[in-house]
């Protein structure tokens, strides 16, 4: 495949925007360039795609979201994490396979639509959730929502056996998943520690999200949620930690030392009233923070480029610092960053980098002028998903013209729809 014609933005950090071309081979970025292609590259190509008047970036990385919570969104509002999470599990408790399968379409077809070629699902039903991310042709690492005093939660057991049916490099992939520090054992979690260890993979969880949780394990164990980690022997390079907002200086500096990593989910975090995760201290310490929606009902939009814009405004208006996270810097966040934390070789367009790619519509009034100079600060500041207009992932076409190409996208939004009314009990 050849993309011509395009704004490209292959290293957000780094590399300054250009007006070229990128050519992919088989799942992989081949080569890319300024200007136009050589004629080899052109002649060799068997579908070339004219990205006039589209900005091309790496596939967005959602590092922390729920695929079994897109049915009643709009519903448990006003809330604090406490009885939130309360409603939630009420509802989780119930949910169907047939519920967790149009979830999980919704939700991922929600995701592609807006420019998200990879996430991390923490999902009730993981079964389904990875052969929904098979057919709709999302990259996803799945980790199940694993706690034992939560009786439907799925056990380890199935985690073992959806690890040892994924094959090596796999587009869906599989870790182990822990609800948090107080649903799940600690005798639990280190059983789950180790199976993610003899597996090669990492380690999910929420962690320090509320005061009230957070206050909670100090109170069971004399420690902060991360020193209870340290003290497990849980936290390592592939503990992947969810929210992070109660995290102290030496929380943050354990979390370097160990390598985990933290997915920030500014959205949920305001929504619910938990804070605001200290996003630059943690870099600062040396922390990988990756970006994240959480899930629909606490966001209540799974919309990548909403969440870059909280993190950046968020971040500035903290510390009245409006030099802090810049653009690319943040859009790096929700690329590279994010692809590194989920262990896959993309989020920058470099030869031999996966081929996870969106291509944005910038023929809108909110996008110009779209030139090299303006492009990353009005893609983190003014675009939306709904911008987005291709989507390639492991280097097949999933979305074009807006539209879900492996999929019939009509059905699984009235499904969805006619689901969630159930489940409210709306009536049709
Ligand atoms: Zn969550």
């Amino acid at each position: 495949m050849l993309i011509r014609n395009a704004l490209v933005i292959a290293r957000p950090a780094t590399d300054k925007p250009f007006f070229g071309w990128v050519r992919v081979r088989g799942n992989r970025i081949a080569a890319l360039g300024e200007g136009e292609p050589p004629a080899e590259v052109s002649a060799d190509a068997t579908r070339v795609i004219d990205a006039k008047g589209r900005i091309l970036i790496p596939g967005l990385v959602n590092a922390h979201a729920h695929s079994h919570s897109s049915l009643t969104r709009g519903s448990a509002e006003g809330m604090t994490l406490e009885p939130w999470l309360k409603a939630v599990i009420r509802e989780q408790s119930q949910l169907t396979p047939e519920q967790a399968r149009v979830s999980a379409y919704a939700t991922y077809a929600e995701m592609l639509l807006s420019g998200t070629t990879a996430v991390m699902d923490m999902c009730v039903i993981p079964e389904v959730a990875r052969e929904v991310a098979e057919a709709i042709g999302i990259r996803a690492v799945i980790a199940p929502y694993v706690a034992d005093t939560m009786s439907f939660a799925p056990t380890l057991d199935r985690v073992e056996a959806m690890l040892a049916s994924t094959a090596r490099g796999a587009r869906v992939r599989t870790w182990v998943g822990m609800h948090d520090l107080e649903s799940a054992s600690d005798a639990l979690l280190q059983e789950g520690a180790a199976l993610a260890r003899e597996h090669g993979v990492g380690l999910h969880l929420h962690c320090s999200e509320s005061k009230f949780w957070t206050e909670k394990t100090r109170a069971r164990t004399g420690r902060s949620p991360v020193e209870q980690l340290e003290h497990l022997g849980v936290l390592f390079e592939g503990t992947h930690l969810a929210h992070c907002v109660w995290v102290n200086d030496a929380d943050q500096r354990l979390m370097a030392s160990r390598g985990a990593s933290a997915a920030h989910c500014p959205h949920a975090n305001l929504k619910l009233g938990s804070g605001i995760s200290p996003v630059v201290a943690m870099r600062k310490a040396g922390v990988l923070v990756a970006l994240a929606t959480d899930g629909s009902k606490a966001n209540n939009r799974l919309d990548m480029f909403d969440v870059m814009k909280f993190a950046s405004l968020l971040a500035k208006g903290v510390a009245h610092d409006p030099t802090l996270l810049q653009p690319g810097e943040v859009l790096a966040m929700a690329t590279a960053t994010g692809a590194s934390v989920l262990g896959i070789a993309a989020g920058e367009i470099v030869p031999g980098s996966l081929a996870d790619l969106s291509l944005i519509a910038v023929d809108r009034f909110h996008l110009q002028p779209a030139v090299p100079e303006t492009v990353v600060t009005n893609l983190v500041h003014a675009a939306r998903g709904s911008d987005v207009d291709t989507v390639i992932v492991d280097g097949r076409v999933v979305v074009e013209n807006g539209r879900l190409t492996l999929v019939d996208q009509d059905e699984i939004l009235a499904r969805h729809s006619a689901v969630g009314r159930e489940l409210l009990k709306l009536g049709k």
